[in-house]
């Protein structure tokens, strides 16, 4: 028989701790730790319970629940005394038949991590699907890790710690995420198509009308077909909408419209979820809603956006941008590496560029817009959180610039006669660095530094840069700009050099709108999920749909410490069931509100 909650709530501190015996190898006070937050809401609310008590339980312990845990493919393994829970993983991952290869390879990595960190190596070999890692994959991973630095790889350790119980309780529990590995395989099935030169190599790129993105968008046509939406076509910049109708009764007196989506294309070599996660969770709701027969007091709108990443043109948010009538009829004359218009493309692949102007919506048609994105950043993995509200999409504003200096011998020019452009630069980035930090929520980065003609013996005479300056609101981040910018006149002025500077781009920020921030946050509270409010550093397709509507974001928790535009880019099916149902309990709020 399954566990369940309410056997656990009820229980007693020693009968909850024999509950749920081996979660956390060898080590109960976790457990006992955790069944302090009784009465526990939910099975995310347990699993957030055992993580937090882990973090308050300090170091010593911390190192204990590390070194608890049996080496990878190690002498246990061999010697077959690994607890039940234990065997069971490292057998679905494949590990107990490697070749004698690789479990060389396996034994040297394991005697280089110990050595380096003193405990051992620790991986949720079952993985983000709970279906078990690939052998070469683990390897890779242990390669990898092995260059980290000692405290981040040990709260990386305990993040697969908290991994491996995750599985353990869903296991006790007879509990799978369903939807979570339906969104899960959507995804892999889509990257399964990937731009010439890429697709080669097992890379992901996807980029504006490539034979690869329209594969895409047919793909996604398909799979909202299939999942119950009434009415599905790709438009005149090649967004695939979805439109899954009211109930009868309100389609009679006119309902509005709920907007959500997010974008197909992907950075070169990019990640599986980036923007396509906010694209399945949707669907997944609509497939669930259609096969109970159950419609909403609202029209549902799903938009895959064809472009936002700016990787084959330069127009990044074309295909958000259209649609609040924001589409530059100039860029249809940009030429891409080939030398390819992008009119030529969009004529290419059918698409009406007449019909451009018509996909412009009335925003009194609609109620708003919520996107689901992966956090593509450290936060909510960092604090064990699987979901996150957004408060903000930041603004930001970017510079190209020079300084200009003089060039001179670097053997005889001594150092109080120098006009060195590149000291100027370096000294400019670490204001910006020092500057950003004093917000808290701020960020700044001088990207590029390039010193043209530079030379080993010259003092640079010329350095470019770029600056790119974000924050939560416009008068934060103004206020960041005008300091960056008066200190970069006074570096310049004290070291007698010049500058110019070029501003490339300003975004306002987009707050998100009070009350649709409060539907994310009652969803995600009634999963049992602690709430944490972050703000987007990423620019999204939401911000485009500000413009027109009420818009909030909702954050998935990204795996490897939340590494995005990367192959590495990661999620688990149960965060992706989370968010599903974070989707969901929004959807049916809404419905509730209106009715
Ligand atoms: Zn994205």
């Amino acid at each position: 028989m399954p566990l369940t909650l309410d056997q656990l709530n009820a229980a007693t501190p020693a009968e909850a701790a024999a509950l749920l015996d081996g979660l956390y190898e060898h080590s109960p006070w976790v457990v006992e730790a955790a069944m302090a937050q009784r009465p526990l809401r939910s099975l995310a609310h347990l699993k957030h319970a055992c993580a937090q008590a882990v973090s308050e339980g300090g170091l010593d312990k911390q190192l204990a629940l590390i070194r608890a845990h049996p080496e990878l493919a190690g002498k246990a393994m061999v010697s077959k005394s690994l607890t039940a829970e234990s065997t069971n993983e490292q057998s679905k991952a494949g590990l107990t038949d490697c070749s004698p290869a690789e479990f060389a390879q396996l034994q040297q990595l394991n005697a280089d991590y110990n050595a380096k960190f003193g405990f051992p190596f620790i991986l949720a070999v079952r993985g983000p699907r709970g279906m078990g890692l690939p052998r070469a994959e683990i390897i890779a991973t242990f390669e990898r890790r092995l260059a980290h630095p000692v405290a981040y790889e040990r709260e990386e350790c305990l993040r697969n710690i908290h991994r491996i119980a995750e599985i353990r309780l869903n296991d006790k529990f007879g509990v799978e995420p369903t939807l979570g590995h339906r969104v899960w395989d959507w995804q892999e099935k889509l990257a399964q198509h990937s731009d010439p030169g890429f697709a080669e190599k097992g890379q992901l790129t996807v980029t504006y009308l490539t034979e690869a993105h329209r594969a895409c968008a047919q793909q996604l046509s398909q799979d909202m077909l299939d999942a119950g939406f009434d009415e599905v076509h790709i438009d005149a910049v090649g967004n695939v909408v979805g439109r899954y109708r009211a109930a009868k009764t309100s389609a009679m007196t006119g309902a509005k419209t709920l907007m959500t989506g997010s974008h197909y294309d992907t950075v070169r070599n990019g990640g599986k979820y980036d923007g396509r996660l906010g694209i399945y969770v949707p669907i997944a709701c609509v497939a669930e809603l259609a096969a109970q027969g159950r419609r909403l007091p609202y029209d549902l709108e799903l938009v895959a956006f064809a472009e936002e990443e700016g990787q084959r043109y330069k127009a990044t948010f074309l295909a958000s941008g259209a649609l609040v009538g924001q589409f530059d009829l100039a860029w249809l004359e940009q030429k891409d590496a080939y030398g390819v218009t992008m009119r030529e493309a969009m004529q290419q692949a059918g698409l009406h560029i007449e019909d451009i102007a018509k996909l412009r919506r009335d925003p009194t048609q609609y109620l708003g817009f919520i996107e689901v994105h992966i956090e593509q950043g450290p936060v909510l993995n960092e604090l064990n959180l699987p979901l996150g509200i957004v408060t903000s999409i930041n603004g930001s504003v970017r510079y190209l610039g020079e300084v200009q200096g003089m060039a001179s011998h670097a053997g005889t020019t001594p150092m109080d006669r120098r006009r060195d452009a590149a000291a100027a630069v370096a000294e400019l980035l670490l204001f910006v660095e020092q500057r950003a930090a004093q917000d808290g929520d701020s960020v700044g980065t001088v990207g590029y530094l390039q010193v043209p003609h530079g030379s080993t013996n010259v003092v640079p005479g010329r350095c470019q840069f770029t600056l790119d300056l974000r924050a939560p609101t416009d008068v934060q981040r103004d206020a960041l700009v005008a300091d960056v910018l008066a200190e970069l006149q006074a570096i310049c002025e004290r070291r007698g050099v010049r500058y110019s500077l070029e501003e490339t781009v300003r975004a306002a920020a987009a707050p998100s709108h009070p009350a649709w921030q409060a539907r994310w946050e009652r969803a995600v509270d009634a999963l049992g999920v602690p709430l944490h409010r972050l703000p987007s550093g990423a620019g999204h397709d939401a911000m485009k749909l500000h413009e027109l509507m009420p818009q909030a974001m909702l954050f998935v928790r990204g795996q490897n410490a939340g590494i995005s535009h990367n192959p590495l880019e990661s999620s688990t099916s149960d965060d992706m069931q989370l968010a599903v149902d974070a989707f969901q309990g929004l959807l049916d709020q809404l419905a509730t509100d209106m009715a």
